[in-house]
């Protein structure tokens, strides 16, 4: 027997849930970016928003302050994503405390990169938090937060094998986490087969898939070969000769993510996290798709003056 739920239900009972992954923002620009887009995916209804934390700290700053205003100005469900790699435990503790003073209840626990980038050999900190699980622990410590951890549906470049992979995802759950958001992927098999792979390992957390919209083939090609997600030939022929062409490059981008989500919607999985590069529309687009709608009264998403 199949132990995934495969019930195909119609769209608009089908109990979709979804969450928007921001990253914060390094200008002003981009934070007008930023704020239009939380104000156009936010009438949606998501699950929770999270904001990307530089490992090693290098976004401290600027993460607090974006996460700051999501709490003071929307009702949305705020998580902070938060990287131990580099830091001593005070450190991390330091930072922690300044989020629940903050109001976050909500945590996106990870280890994070080295500072030479996904896949390089790097010694911890000799007094920090050696990888996720720890960081789990730490936080579960200070109080009852939410934890959402990382899961790689093919593996971590880290990981020898996928047991030890799997079994770090495990320790994260002893410890208290109670969601998996998978790395980027564009195979739906491997990620079935991933959550197989889970479930036979005694894992009954969500593991939501991490779905990365293509808004630039070739930069998502090169991060994905750091990362150790497959780029698979039909995915790379969608986009061959569109280098020049960027309206058309959006439209196929839209067609395959749409493509992606639908055909794990037709295989029982109901939630789904949106790597948004802090871009509205694509991802807009696929929630609408997935039949959801704006919510009646949008929450209050107006940047305030800086
Ligand atoms: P862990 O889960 O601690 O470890 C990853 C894997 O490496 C484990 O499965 C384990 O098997 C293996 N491993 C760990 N230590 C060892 C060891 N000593 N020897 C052998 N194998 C080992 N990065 C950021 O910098 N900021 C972010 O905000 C951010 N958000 C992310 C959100 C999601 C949903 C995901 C999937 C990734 C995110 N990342 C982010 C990237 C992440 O930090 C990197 O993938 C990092 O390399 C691993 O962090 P982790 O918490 O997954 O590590």
């Amino acid at each position: 027997m199949s132990l995934l739920h495969l019930s195909r239900r119609p769209l608009k009972d089908a109990g979709i849930n979804v969450s928007f992954e921001f990253f914060p923002p390094a200008s002003q620009a981009m934070e007008k970016t930023l704020w239009n887009s939380v104000a156009r995916l936010a009438p949606l209804g998501p699950s929770f928003v999270s904001v990307t934390y530089g490992a090693g700290g290098s976004t401290r700053e600027r993460t607090h302050a974006t996460i700051s205003r999501l709490v003071k100005q929307t009702d949305l469900e705020v998580a902070a994503h938060l990287t131990c790699v580099g830091s001593p435990r005070e450190e991390v503790d330091a930072v922690i405390r300044q989020y629940w003073a903050a109001g976050v209840r909500h945590f996106v626990a990870l280890r994070g990169d080295p500072p030479t980038g996904p896949g390089t050999a790097f010694e911890g900190h000799a007094d920090g938090y050696r990888n996720g699980a720890e960081l789990v622990a730490g936080l579960k410590a200070f109080a009852d937060f939410e934890i959402t951890v990382s899961a790689y549906p093919e593996k971590h470049p880290d990981s020898p094998d996928f047991a030890t992979d799997i079994d770090m995802l495990k320790r994260k759950v002893d410890n208290g986490a109670t969601r998996a958001i998978t790395q980027f992927f564009f195979d739906n098999d491997v990620f079935e087969a991933y959550v197989e792979r889970v479930r036979r390992a005694g894992i009954y957390i969500p593991i939501v898939p991490g779905i990365a919209p293509v808004h630039d083939f070739a930069k998502i090609a090169r991060f994905a070969g750091k990362c150790g997600t497959h780029v698979p030939d039909w995915l790379a022929e969608r986009f061959e000769g569109l280098e020049a062409d960027p309206d058309t490059s959006a439209l196929v981008a839209s067609a395959v993510a749409a493509e992606q989500v639908m055909d794990l919607v037709g295989r029982g999985f109901s939630d789904f996290h949106f790597y948004t590069m802090n871009r509205a529309e694509l991802v807009f687009a696929i929630c609408h798709l997935l039949g959801l709608r704006g919510m009646d009264s949008a929450p209050d998403t107006t940047p305030i003056a800086a």
